[in-house]
């Protein structure tokens, strides 16, 4: 029988040009692929001291509960939340991660034609929320790995609905501070949403970190997205949040897909939100291994973007593929800059003290510093 191949289904132009997410690579993935036992991954910005006990608990006790629907609402978990940032509770859309309220956010704003501003390098899901949505983004170069909040305000035209700052920058770690988001904050038009996206939020100690709440508050357009994910600790679980105003939220909770955080993650992002000793004990871990980091780094030559994240963004001098698999070979998964346009960089992820040293040896040893 001869078999006919069937036409493809239709696929409209704007998903033809998506490029899945490149995730970094599993632990898992890497012992089977190369053989290997002992393997440590610094490739995607989790927390290296692992959850909190206090989550861990929240979630064996809330296994019992699986057959039934989480809250839609994240009931408690939104009173949590908006009892630790002081905001009504209307103020607050939760996600799968905050991936899911940047997806929800596109969603929500964007209509074809539109346009979105980000920088570059940046978080790729700006840009993803823009094609799904037909909407154009407009890349903003940084400057030394550094939003460029000057340059990015002189692109704003009738069409820019949103405007994306992730504070700190992932994959550089740098951040933007008051006086200039402040100065940006004037050229904003009224119409156009800023979008704060502080993922690595409780990891930054320069005292001129800005405090976008404070533009919610002042009743702007603007949303500041957190996430359990990264210093939580909770990134297998999934949940992320937005805080707005209730307009903005209820436009889009209209796009949100019911039951989007599940009962687990709940569970657990609240009894996390109240492990003040796991927090701090995190930043700690943090602010070691950005130091271990930054010394070595330097000693070795290598140029670093300064850091106010759980990562460093550092030129390795040369193709960083090679450099990647020469690391994978030896146990070390970390993550490359070529799929943020920057062919010599790796994003290294700040480890347990041993994963930490691991990398700079094996960095060494590739490198034959
Ligand atoms: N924003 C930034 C800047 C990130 O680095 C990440 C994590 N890769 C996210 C958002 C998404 O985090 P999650 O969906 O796990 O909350």
């Amino acid at each position: 029988m001869e078999l006919v191949k069937p036409a493809p289904p239709h696929v409209d132009e704007r998903i033809r040009r998506l490029v899945p997410y490149s995730p970094g690579k599993p632990v898992e993935e890497v012992k089977r692929e190369l053989g290997l036992t002992d393997v440590i991954k610094l490739a995607s910005n989790e927390n290296a001291l692992g959850p909190s006990p206090m989550a861990i608990r929240a979630i064996r006790a809330a296994a019992e509960r699986v057959h039934a629907y989480p809250e839609g609402s994240c009931h408690e978990l939104r009173a949590a939340v908006a009892r630790r940032h002081n905001v009504p509770e209307d103020w607050l859309t939760f996600g799968n991660g905050s991936d899911d309220v940047i997806h929800n956010l596109g969603l929500a704003f964007l209509l074809p034609g539109d346009e979105v501003i980000e920088a570059s390098p940046t978080f790729s899901q700006y840009a993803t929320a823009a094609a799904l949505n037909n909407a154009a983004c407009v890349s903003v170069p940084t400057t030394e790995w550094v939003h460029d909040l000057a340059a990015m305000a002189d692109r704003i035209t009738d069409r820019t609905r949103v405007v994306f700052i992730a504070n700190p920058n992932n994959p550089t770690g740098t951040m933007v501070a008051q006086a200039e988001v402040d100065a940006f904050m004037r050229r904003i038009p009224e119409r156009a949403l800023v979008v704060f996206d502080e993922a690595y939020h409780e990891y930054v100690e320069r005292d001129d970190y800005p405090d976008a709440l404070a533009y919610v508050r002042a009743g702007q357009n603007v949303v500041v997205l957190r996430t359990f994910s990264k210093i939580f600790g909770l990134a297998g679980l999934r949940v992320g949040y937005g805080v707005a105003r209730p307009e903005i939220v209820d436009y889009i909770n209209r796009v949100r897909e019911p039951f989007n955080v599940n009962l687990l993650a709940q569970a657990a992002a609240l009894a996390a939100l109240d492990d003040a000793e796991h927090l701090l004990r995190s930043r700690e871990l943090n602010r070691a291994g950005l130091t271990a980091l930054s010394t070595r780094l330097r000693q070795m030559g290598l140029p670093f973007a300064p850091s106010e994240a759980n990562f460093v963004w550092v030129d390795v001098g040369r193709p960083c593929r090679s450099v990647f698999q020469a690391l994978l070979s030896r146990g070390v998964i970390v993550r490359t800059g070529d799929v943020f346009g920057a062919p010599t960089h790796l994003r290294v992820t700040t480890g347990t003290a041993e994963g930490t040293a691991r990398f700079l040896a094996a960095l060494e040893e590739v490198l034959e510093i």
